[in-house]
């Protein structure tokens, strides 16, 4: 059961029913849906680039 779910746009928690019969999930509507877009399009999420790879190893003071 997924109680809980809220809209990712609005936070109004999202119609009981699974997503099946929310046209719009994850989002409550289609107002919040094209509110998200937008957020995208103006930039405001920001997509994480690659990870970036671990540091070298660097030379460990080792004893002679
Ligand atoms: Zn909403």
């Amino acid at each position: 059961m997924t109680a809980g779910e809220s809209c990712r746009a609005c936070g109004k928690p999202l119609k009981p029913g699974g997503s099946g019969l929310n046209r719009f999930y994850p989002f409550c509507s289609e107002l919040c849906s094209l509110r998200d877009l937008g957020k995208w399009v103006e930039g405001d999420y920001r997509i994480p680039g690659p990870p970036l790879p671990p540091p070298p190893p660097q030379g460990e003071d080792e004893e002679a």
